[in-house]
């Protein structure tokens, strides 16, 4: 079988030296190799996270799970939240809050937009615990303006948990200086590993909050109060057990972050910066419309692209014709409008190009394009050029 690039917004393609280290027999959870590599793992994810005072938990779970173990830990039947609504994920993240009794107001705006700090701000004045922002929103590429928000959060004396799952790794977030108290991600998106963990890093407020707590948390295996012992010991370099952590992932976890730090954190964001804004480039110099509503809301880690006129969502199956995975849409309000485009992880600009040349044969398939290359030349004009 032929395998597609993967340019879906995650899983995405996986380096051979991750897969290599995953391929490598399982090591016992208490073995003395295991405990260095999560141990050594767990402290060098508070430099990917930025936050040199941060917790990390690693569990194994989707981004999903580490949604809910960043609510359930924070959030008491009661408490309010305040969602900054881009998409289809914060919307997910208002069903969380929701299930753990938080009584929740979401600043929505429409698919492709994001809400002023001004409807933001009034609603943090109520007083509000938790404000929760999704980084990337999936749904629309919208990127949050997450410095700014998180410092409205610090004002009101709300605790900012942001969802970084399609951001973390591939967007510049800095969780200390931004005063962000929970940064939360997935192994299978900018991180560049297979699917199958969650990773929570939490600051020092949000483990006050949870210490502070009245009540348990409302989930056994999200609770912070069972993995805290467990976190510490492996970052002691000791053994414990909670439940059996996944060793073949967390062993290709730690190699990707290896690679990550080995690239540089401010290398890795300009990387992708030259992807986000070569996909752009591509896909306006072929006349087509960009979901996000202006460029200060473009991510960097995907692109999402509104079908041009006469051109119906069958395009993604093409485009996987010509060897490329790309993804349909997901925002129900545009839901068959629009196509998605991954590019986060290991990438650089030969699949940027093999992905637009796939897009572009689409294109001519279904008779929008009359010639292709125009797309192609853009996006290795716009890889090329200093940013
Ligand atoms: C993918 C994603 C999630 C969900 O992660 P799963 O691993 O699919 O559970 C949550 N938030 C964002 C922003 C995502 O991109």
């Amino acid at each position: 079988m032929v395998r597609s690039l993967l340019m879906i917004p995650g899983p995405v393609e996986v380096d051979t030296g991750v897969l290599t280290a995953m391929a490598q027999p399982p090591l016992g959870h208490t073995s003395a190799s295991f405990i260095e590599i999560f141990g050594a793992c767990l402290d060098a994810l508070r430099d990917v996270f930025r936050a040199p005072d941060g917790q990390p938990f690693v569990v194994a779970g989707s981004g999903t799970l580490a949604m809910e173990m960043a609510v359930a830990n924070l959030i008491e039947p009661g408490d309010r939240a305040v969602v900054v609504d881009t998409g289809y994920f914060s919307h997910r993240m208002a069903g969380i809050l929701a299930r753990h009794g938080a009584v929740l107001e979401s600043v929505s705006a429409p698919a492709g937009d994001c809400p002023s700090l001004e409807r933001v701000e009034s609603a943090l004045k109520a007083g509000t615990k938790v404000l929760a922002i999704t980084h990337v929103d999936t749904s629309t590429g919208v990127l949050a303006p997450v410095p700014d928000l998180a410092a409205l959060a610090r004002h009101y004396n709300a605790l900012t948990v942001v969802d970084g799952v399609c951001a973390l790794g591939g967007e510049t977030f800095e969780m200390q200086a931004w005063d962000v108290d929970v940064c939360l991600t997935a192994s299978q998106k900018a991180l560049a590993v297979p699917p199958g963990l969650a990773l929570v890093m939490a600051g020092p407020r949000a483990i006050q909050a949870f210490e502070a707590r009245r009540r348990p948390a409302g989930s056994y295996y999200c609770d912070w109060g069972l993995w805290l012992p467990i976190m510490h010991a492996y970052q002691a370099r000791k053994p414990s057990y909670f439940g059996t952590p996944p060793t073949s992932l967390i062993a290709a976890l730690y190699e990707s972050v290896k690679q990550i730090l080995k690239e540089g954190m401010e290398a890795r964001w300009a990387r992708h910066r030259k992807l986000g804004a070569s996909m752009r480039a591509a896909m306006q110099a072929l006349g087509l419309k960009l979901v996000p509503a202006r460029p200060d809301l473009y991510a960097d880690t995907l692109t999402t692209i509104y079908y041009p006129d006469g051109v119906d969502d069958t395009l993604v199956g093409r485009i996987g014709q010509h060897g490329v995975a790309v993804a349909g849409g997901l925002h129900p309000d545009i839901k068959g409008r629009y196509f998605r485009v991954g590019h986060m992880g290991i990438l650089c600009d030969a699949e940027i190009r093999q992905t637009v040349a796939a897009i572009e044969a689409a294109l001519k398939d279904v008779g929008y394009l009359g010639e292709a290359g125009a797309g192609v030349t853009a996006a290795q004009a716009a890889y090329e050029r200093p940013r």
